[in-house]
């Protein structure tokens, strides 16, 4: 592999050459916990334990640092896995971080509700205005900047490169949650991230049979200043390898293998997203009863413009709003192609009512999200099929034309 190789070659070239012992072409699941070493010590290729290293994970990590542009992958058992352990390996009791006003709620309750009673400290942030990071920086205390774009579920967006720009000037590490946007549509470290996080559950693993998360490390991220790793380096690849290590949420074999067979059609499967997502946001802008929809696509998001300079494309999610909560739970019930159900990014088109369902953790906190809001997970079957389903949702719960 070279670095100036196309993204798709990458995807389904990195880290998967031919294995060495039989030729097969795809990296074999080596569903196994442990290695015959050859007298104390004499590890066969360094192999010594499946929570430490092993070759299937290895694959995937290669192939995800390769398509991110960074300098090593990390695969954990789910998104959030690979968020608690860059939290534990960056953040010590006392520092402050900065997060999105409408982060993915999990991650939020991970930041507010576990890491609070431990001593970290946080602060919701507006990151459409990148200047309000600035504002609520706390010189000398806040050690990372969280970034998620677009949104979970509200597809707002912050530009990554001014948002890193007051990281760096901060001393603070900037984390880029790459997982709407995947790394074919957008590429966080070339704009200056220091760590990419995913829930693969979503785009990455494609198919809604694998949890599964990741990090990929920039070449040369240094700890925020004044943190000595414990391995006694200060790089962050460093620390996040011991941590994975020591805490061991690691990806399994099988679901590793899993999701590195979904990153090999990544590009393939995004561009049919996109093509479906922009004509369902188009559809629905039309629809009179439908008072807001939400797609960075859309020359009506206020995020339009940035999304158009730091992504190759808009993805497949679109939120909208329907008016009251009671007709957004209607069109959520009232969808037969569109399956109710949590979690997106797979091949078939997902429907789902936030507030009740993926954001009910965040009720009654300042990432509370409107209870008449509606997001989809726009699939790769035929758009036209889907349009048609959604107008007789649509008109199904008394959602005016
Ligand atoms: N980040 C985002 C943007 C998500 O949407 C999710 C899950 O929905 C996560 C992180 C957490 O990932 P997981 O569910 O794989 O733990």
């Amino acid at each position: 592999m070279t670095d100036d190789q196309g993204f798709a070659t990458r995807a389904i070239h990195a880290g998967q050459e031919a294995d060495p012992a039989t030729g097969a072409v795809v990296p074999p699941i080596y569903q196994v916990s442990t290695y015959k070493q050859d007298g104390v010590g004499g590890l066969r290729g360094g192999w010594e334990y499946s929570r430490s290293g092993n070759p299937t994970r290895a694959a995937l990590e290669a192939a995800l640092a390769a398509v991110e542009g960074g300098a090593a992958g990390f695969a954990f058992s789910s998104g959030l896995a690979a968020e608690d352990t860059l939290l534990r390996a960056v953040l010590r009791p006392g520092d402050h971080v900065i997060v999105p006003n409408d982060a993915y709620g999990g991650t939020y309750r991970l930041v507010a509700r576990v890491f609070g009673p431990w001593g970290i400290e946080h602060t919701p942030v507006d990151l459409s205005n990148p200047d309000a990071v600035l504002d609520a920086i706390q010189p000398g205390r806040t050690k990372l900047v969280w970034v998620e774009t677009p949104t979970n579920p509200l597809l707002g967006i912050a530009d990554i490169a001014a948002i890193a720009a007051h990281a760096r000037a901060a001393g603070a590490l900037l984390a880029v949650d790459n997982t709407f946007a995947t790394p074919y549509l957008q590429q966080p470290i070339a704009l200056g991230a220091d760590v990419v996080v995913h829930s693969t559950t979503k785009y990455i693993g494609g198919h809604s049979d694998v949890v599964g998360g990741a990090l990929v490390v920039a070449d040369g991220a240094q700890l925020p200043v004044g943190l000595e790793g414990p391995t006694g380096t200060t790089n962050v690849r460093d620390a996040v390898a011991f941590h994975q290590n020591s805490s061991g949420a690691v990806a399994g074999p099988f679901d590793a293998w899993l999701t590195l067979r979904g990153l090999r059609t990544l590009a393939v499967r995004m561009d049919r997203h996109l093509a479906n997502a922009a004509a369902v946001a188009e559809f629905l802008e039309q629809w009179a009863g439908v008072t807001q929809v939400l797609y960075p696509g859309l020359e009506s998001h206020p995020g339009h413009e940035v999304a158009a300079r730091q992504m190759r494309g808009f993805g497949g999610m679109v939120s909208f709003r329907t008016g009251s909560a009671d007709s957004a739970v209607a069109v959520c019930g009232a969808t037969q192609l569109f399956t109710l159900a949590e979690s997106l990014g797979g091949v078939e088109s997902l429907i789902e009512h936030p507030a009740r369902m993926t954001h009910g953790s965040v009720a009654g906190t300042a990432l509370e999200v409107p209870d008449d809001l509606v997001r989809l997970s726009v699939g790769i079957e035929d758009v036209d099929d889907l349009v048609a389903d959604l107008a007789q949702a649509l008109d199904a719960a008394g959602v005016g034309r």
